[in-house]
């Protein structure tokens, strides 16, 4: 197949081809599971002419794309089920919440399918960082203190003649008064303190108080507090703004794409056993609600099942895929929110993060709701070795973590959070951890860089079965990511239909 050039490469493979409308008519494909990459495959195969059928283990479309409103039940392997009890409209995205102005396929179907976005900000210049110490900067302070220091210091080593050999004269010339702009530097090229990093005292009418900036923080100060760095986060371009999010929870584009699927998606389908024949796979699956086990079987099969529970399920795939299924590794991921009364609105912070480091990570507050009573505050998201650690505590404990560190940032608030709730994420069934790791033991970042043998080999179809979500591709921790699986999935699947149409021409005639 590949030597007919039937089988696209993974980069090829990520686009969407454009195909007839009676592309599939008289095929059929079963999807398994309803995360964003199975509902995009499902709607694209269906425009495509495809029958369609979309089984879901949940009672609920969406997976990892989850908001949790009043009353929901957060069910997780080995703990007490939490009910969530918040107030009317608050609603809490315990998976992703935010997404970047670049995810243009995601904001595309947001267009499509109707569902109504308003802007998530993502950083806020009034939230803070602060030293585990308890030691805290307004994000206005640390960034234009540390940037005043830093343009003071290169200043002088440059009047020093210290950078001679890397800047000619010419360069020199106009590197000094662009660097009295950056740190708002003084005539002698010293930073004294800046009116961007707030106020000491503030313009009034008349003439009774005109604005002066507060002192500089010293640069030591700034560099003692261990979350400095963390004041760079929003150049991140996963994180810049403009960023969005569905008005009413991320779970608004999932219902979306549920809307505009002719045939609904089978929910409350456990997706037992997989056969992958040579003309048909076959899927049975287990009806949660009354244990009744039914079978389906169609042309070709889109498994966007997570690989930790996928390498539960009974399958038939050969050795090498089933050995790379089970030994995709997953991450930790863990959040906990709170239904709070605004109290950091009233400290001039209207959504934004604060940093804090330890096991809970940041504090993010709302952007819905602005100016209302009271508001969802995400007081814990972490990932990693901190989060494996984080999720071993009891339930209670997180929580009472949380709020400890919201009592530290936020003095005498830490009381007025009420009914938290904790989501770890390698407890959630049917999701069993947030993303893989596919470089898991070996330092270094994956987003954007992912090539090892078992996500090469799983980005392949394997027979009639082809693999898809966000793990398979170079953003697993992004929806983003999931709908470009699933275009990937819906090339692959029409190369296969164009593969059979040479190997088995007396079917395709039928
Ligand atoms: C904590 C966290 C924060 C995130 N933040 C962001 C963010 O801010 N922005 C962003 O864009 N993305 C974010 N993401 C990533 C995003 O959620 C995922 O990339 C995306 O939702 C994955 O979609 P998927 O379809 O690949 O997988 P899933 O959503 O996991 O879909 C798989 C589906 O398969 C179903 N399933 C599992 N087992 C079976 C079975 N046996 N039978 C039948 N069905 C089964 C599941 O129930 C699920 O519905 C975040 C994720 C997490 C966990």
């Amino acid at each position: 197949m590949q030597a007919l050039g039937l089988f696209g490469n993974i980069a090829a493979a990520q686009s969407l081809p454009s195909l007839p409308r009676n592309f599939g008519s008289g095929k059929s494909v079963v999807v398994l599971g309803a995360g964003i990459a199975g509902l995009t495959a499902a709607y694209e195969l269906q425009q495509a002419g495809y029958t369609v059928h979309v089984l879901e283990a949940r009672n609920r479309v969406g997976g990892r794309s989850w908001t949790v409103r009043d009353g929901d039940r957060i069910v997780m392997n080995g703990e007490a089920d939490q009910v969530a009890r918040f107030s009317e409209g608050a609603y809490f995205n315990a998976g992703p919440a935010r997404i970047p102005s670049f995810h243009e396929r995601l904001l595309g179907y947001c267009g499509k399918l109707g569902v109504p976005l308003e802007v998530e900000i993502n950083s806020s210049r009034g939230a803070y960082i602060m030293g585990g110490d308890g030691r805290k900067q307004r994000m206005r302070v640390a960034i234009n203190d540390t940037r005043g220091h830093i343009a003071e210091l290169l200043t002088k080593a440059v009047n020093q003649g210290a950078l001679d050999q890397s800047l000619t004269p010419e360069d020199k010339a106009a590197l000094l008064p662009f660097l009295k702009t950056y740190g708002d530097l003084d005539d002698k090229g010293g930073f004294k303190g800046t009116l961007r990093s707030g106020f000491k005292t503030y313009p009034d009418a008349g003439v009774r108080s005109f604005a002066a900036p507060p002192e500089a923080v010293p640069l030591r100060d700034l560099l003692a507090n261990e979350q400095l760095p963390a004041t760079l986060f929003e150049d991140n371009v996963y994180m810049q703004a403009t960023m969005f999010q569905p008005v009413g929870g991320m779970d608004r584009i999932a219902a979306g794409f549920q809307r505009a699927l002719k045939r609904p998606v089978i929910l409350n389908a456990d997706v037992q056993r997989v056969r992958n024949g040579d003309r048909k796979v076959e899927v049975a699956f287990k009806d949660t609600r009354t244990g009744a086990m039914r079978s389906l079987s169609a042309d070709y099969m889109v498994c966007t099942i997570p690989f930790p529970v996928l390498a539960k399920v009974d399958c038939d795939f050969a050795p090498p895929v089933a050995q790379a299924i089970k030994n995709v590794v997953y991450d930790h991921s863990n959040k906990v929110a709170f239904d709070a009364p605004r109290f950091w609105e009233k400290d001039q912070i209207f959504g934004g993060i604060s940093f804090v480091g330890g096991d809970t990570s940041l504090v993010w507050y709302p952007s819905a709701g602005l100016f209302s009573p009271r508001g969802m505050l995400l007081a814990c998201y972490s990932s990693g070795e901190r989060a494996a650690r984080f999720a071993q505590l009891p339930i209670a404990e997180q929580v009472e973590r949380a709020r400890a560190v919201v009592e530290k940032l936020h003095p005498g608030h830490g009381g007025e959070c009420a009914n938290g709730v904790a989501v770890n994420w390698n407890k959630i069934p049917y999701s069993l951890g947030p993303w893989p790791n596919w470089y898991a033991g070996m330092a270094g970042r994956q987003e954007g860089t992912i090539d090892t043998d078992p996500y090469r080999l799983l980005n392949q179809p394997a027979g009639r079965v082809i693999f898809a979500g966000a793990a398979l591709s170079q953003t697993p921790g992004w929806q983003e990511g999931a709908i470009q699986s699933a275009h990937g999935a819906v090339a692959d699947l029409a190369n296969l239909q164009r593969a059979d149409a040479v190997t088995q021409p007396t079917r395709i005639a039928a």
